[in-house]
């Protein structure tokens, strides 16, 4: 069975008949979208060795080769310009995603849709998705194992209006997952809030700690300045 969070990544993709799923390590993804959806087909891109041959095994178990194309190399660079309709990038951080988008930027033209599903770092990605025109047309957040997962998707086009106000916010919250704020998404930033503000006393009470030892060490040395001068009083 399928997890939770890659069945939420599949169910905003399915529409495609071409997809390249980036970082893809059991393929479990492509596997479960070309089992599901006859006339799809799809590249599994890996980078490494290991999940690279997971992959290769998982597609040959399922007997999907004709349909799964497993391929060796980083990131974008395993699919040619125009080859997919569809990207997935999922269960990375947001900043290796980000790069990823970056350094394959020549392979996104004709892509008409984009799910990425960093596990942190989401306002990096929709940073890059703002300035490269890509619009965030949906998002998603859920929880699996005790782990939050955010899901965003876009399509190309201008978002710029979309951030025309509190943009800050939109950008670190999700401007759909904010208008929203289900059950995840407030589980996620009380938890948050939670560790800042314990973070935030910690160092609140860090601070008393040392001005409190600085304070003491200077009385010290003015008793003991005094003491040399007029002696201990005795
Ligand atoms: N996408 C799957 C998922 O969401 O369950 C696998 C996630 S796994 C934690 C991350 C995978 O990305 C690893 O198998 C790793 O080898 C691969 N990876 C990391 N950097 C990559 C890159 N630049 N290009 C392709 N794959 C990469």
């Amino acid at each position: 069975k399928l997890s939770d969070r890659l069945t939420a990544v599949a169910s905003y993709i399915d529409h495609v008949t071409t997809v390249a799923d980036i970082g893809s390590d059991h393929a479990y993804l492509p596997s479960y979208l070309c089992l599901n959806h006859p006339s799809m087909r799809a590249i599994a891109g890996e980078v490494s060795d290991g999940p690279l041959q997971a992959a290769k095994t998982q597609v040959e178990e399922l007997e999907l080769g004709n349909r799964i194309d497993v391929r060796k190399g980083s990131g974008l660079a395993v699919i040619a310009p125009g080859e997919v309709e569809g990207i997935t990038i999922a269960g990375m951080g947001g900043a290796l995603i980000t790069s990823i988008l970056e350094d394959g930027k020549s392979k996104l033209k004709g892509v008409s849709r984009l799910v990425l599903q960093p596990n942190n770092a989401a306002r990096a990605i929709r940073m890059w998705l703002l300035e490269n025109n890509w619009s965030l047309i949906k998002e998603d957040i859920l929880i699996e194992n005790e782990k939050f997962y955010e899901i965003l998707v876009a399509e190309p086009g201008h978002d710029s209006e979309r951030y025309d106000q509190e943009r800050e916010k939109k950008l670190l919250f999700g401007p759909h997952l904010m208008q929203k704020s289900n059950e995840a998404f407030l589980e996620k930033w009380h938890g948050e809030m939670q560790n800042w503000q314990r973070v935030l006393s910690a160092l609140k009470q860090g601070k008393e700690q040392e001005s409190m030892e600085r304070r003491k060490q200077q009385i010290e040395k003015k008793i003991q300045l005094v003491q040399e001068v007029i002696g201990d009083g005795n």
